[in-house]
């Protein structure tokens, strides 16, 4: 249930619907927006009386949240939540452009990479250390190592840096060297890991679950929101169906789907979605078109040696092109890149 304060209601109005709240066993979250202040009541499903709340003074309605998320939901927040990103803010106007390549394999390699992302524009740079890989036979990561690359390149070119944490024992160590937590789509429901990184404040970038429906999706992001780590990035980066001329299918539609019940920005990983340099472009163009609060591209300067995702990753030159197609379309729907 979501309680609605009237826009006159005082502090002590307030404080009494909240100690309320909590005499009945239940935790009160304040989302306070410029006009008024929304009180969510989250503890268990049990349902509450809105007669009962009502009666209280500085009470506009009470009204039940009927989705099975809360804090996510466009009914606690009626308004875009931003998340910081080394000065841009998430979910903003400006639409942001992580991009690097999938794993960290070297110096000589991020460094090239990440110099040439923020040269074409990118705003922050992405680099895997701790690698989810069908095959324990194939690279896992430079792990550490690729964490202090990481930070390495982030002091060379000020961009921030995004990349992937595995498990709950790894979350402090990778929060030193990153800017933003990645949650990976194998990951989405590791539920003791999205409480890992519900403790912390930093930025979590939680991908769906190939096999997830936007629902599970709104879950995941619930319970890193119920640790109360506000600042989570959602992102689709497409799911599996019978097709097999693309490595997933870019589900376009769970932009506009999940802008319209929640708050928390949505960025499109194209390189994951399509698994083909050559269909990148398209897939990015239409989610910005679609209104993607971001992109999440793989970039790398020898795709034919990579490490790994070679065939969905982008030269650097074809990257710098695309960005200039992308601010286009980014005008087009009043956005800016
Ligand atoms: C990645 O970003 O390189 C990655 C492993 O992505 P996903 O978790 O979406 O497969
Ligand atoms: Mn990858």
């Amino acid at each position: 249930m979501i309680i609605v304060m009237r826009s006159d209601a005082t502090k002590e109005q307030l404080g009494s619907v909240i100690k309320w709240i909590e005499a009945q066993g239940m935790r009160a979250h304040l989302s306070e927006g410029e006009e008024r202040t929304i009180v969510g009541v989250i503890g268990n499903d049990r349902p509450i009386d809105a007669s009962q709340v009502e009666r209280f003074d500085g009470v506009e309605r009470a009204v039940p949240i009927l989705a099975p998320y809360k804090l996510a939901s466009l009914d606690m927040q009626p308004y875009p939540t931003l998340v910081p990103l080394n000065g841009l803010k998430v979910g903003g106007k400006q639409v942001a452009l992580i991009a690097g390549p999938c794993s960290v394999e070297s110096r000589e390699q991020i460094m090239e990479t990440a110099c040439a992302v923020k040269i074409a524009g990118a705003t922050a740079l992405r680099g895997g250390a701790f690698k989810p890989r069908s095959s324990p036979y194939s690279f896992q990561g430079m792990g550490l190592a690729g964490l202090e690359l990481l930070a390495e390149a982030r002091k060379e070119t000020g961009l921030p840096v995004v990349t992937e944490v595995m498990a709950p024992e790894q979350v402090g160590m990778v929060a030193q060297y990153a800017d933003v937590l990645q949650i990976g789509a194998r990951n989405m429901q590791n539920f003791n890991l999205l409480n890992a990184v519900g403790e912390t404040r930093h930025p979590v970038l939680l991908k769906r679950g190939m096999m997830n429906t936007m629902e599970e999706l709104l879950m995941s992001a619930e319970y890193i929101l119920a640790q109360g780590n506000p600042n989570v990035i959602l992102c689709e980066r497409g799911i599996r169906t019978f097709e097999t001329y693309t490595r997933n299918t870019f589900d376009v539609n769970a932009i506009a789907a999940l802008k319209a019940r929640t708050h928390l920005p949505v960025v499109a990983d194209p390189s994951h979605a399509t698994g083909h340099w050559q269909y990148v472009a398209a897939a990015s163009l239409a989610a910005v078109a679609a209104g993607a609060d971001g992109l999440i591209i793989e970039v790398h300067p020898n795709p034919e040696q990579a490490k790994s995702d070679g065939v969905q990753s982008l030269k650097p030159d074809r990257f710098a092109e695309l960005v200039v197609r992308l601010r286009l379309v980014a005008e087009a729907v009043d956005r800016t890149l």
